[in-house]
């Protein structure tokens, strides 16, 4: 678990490994130049121009607290059902973003089905449109659900996995809720489906390695799809943007 190693260190630990690897002087751009590149096709890198862009009003919004220079733009492989390869992308904290990056390589290798891993922006940052397509995503400055506090997401250490599949459900004023809609026949988790992530699962299993939690261990609300940082570490955060 790197998580409090990368919070110390943060982005100063980030860039000195990029110096690290630093190729010869060539015609790149800054931000390929910040690329943390461990292996063809997993990087990390602080968020390119074009990225923050497409970001703004969707993701990132105007009140949002979070400083571009504290999240990270990922760059991953994974396998779909089908065993293609396919590149995703996502933006998440800086304490977090070598340990997804870990963790997206190490379920790419076993060829672990990941449906898509699109950034929340390609879908207006409309959680409900993103997880019906069944999309991966990590960061999006919003609310829980029904609630006034901003998400796990919002802080971007927490990740939701082939939504569509791994529904959540929670009660809300008496009423039970599923997100999305259309996950509703995956919620009876006896069933056998593809995607469908269960206790002592590789997903399950490395993300807790790396110090995340799983909603579908929840009591009353049931998040399936969901891995986020405890509270302990969130709430450091919390402080650190005063949110
Ligand atoms: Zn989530």
């Amino acid at each position: 678990m790197k998580m409090t190693a990368m919070l110390a260190g943060g982005l100063g630990a980030v860039l000195a490994a990029a110096v690290a690897v630093s190729p010869a002087p060539c015609a790149i751009s800054a931000a390929e130049e910040a690329e943390v590149t461990e292996e063809a096709g997993f990087t990390i890198s602080e968020i390119p121009d074009e990225i923050f862009e497409k970001m703004q009003g969707k993701s990132y919004r105007e009140d949002c607290p979070i400083p571009r220079e504290d999240l990270r733009y990922l760059r991953v492989l994974h396998k779909n059902l089908e065993g293609e390869t396919l590149e995703g992308e996502l933006v998440c904290h800086e304490t977090v973003a070598e340990d997804l990056v870990d963790i997206f390589r190490e379920l790419y290798e076993a060829g672990y089905p990941i449906g898509k891993i699109k950034l929340a922006d390609e879908y207006d940052a409309v959680d409900e449109a993103m997880m019906t397509d069944n999309n991966t995503s990590c960061f999006n400055f919003r609310f829980i659900s029904h609630t006034t506090k901003i998400s796990k997401h919002g802080l971007g250490v927490a990740v939701d996995i082939n939504t569509l599949y791994n529904p959540c459900t929670k009660t809300v004023d008496g009423e039970r809720v599923i997100e999305p809609p259309a996950g509703e026949p995956y919620l009876d988790r006896g069933q056998d489906f593809p995607y469908k992530i269960v206790e002592g699962d590789l997903c399950y299993n490395l993300f807790l390695e790396h110090g995340f939690i799983w909603g579908g261990n929840w009591i009353n609300v049931k998040d399936y799809q969901h891995f986020e940082l405890p509270d302990e570490v969130s709430d450091e955060l919390r402080a650190r943007y005063e949110m």
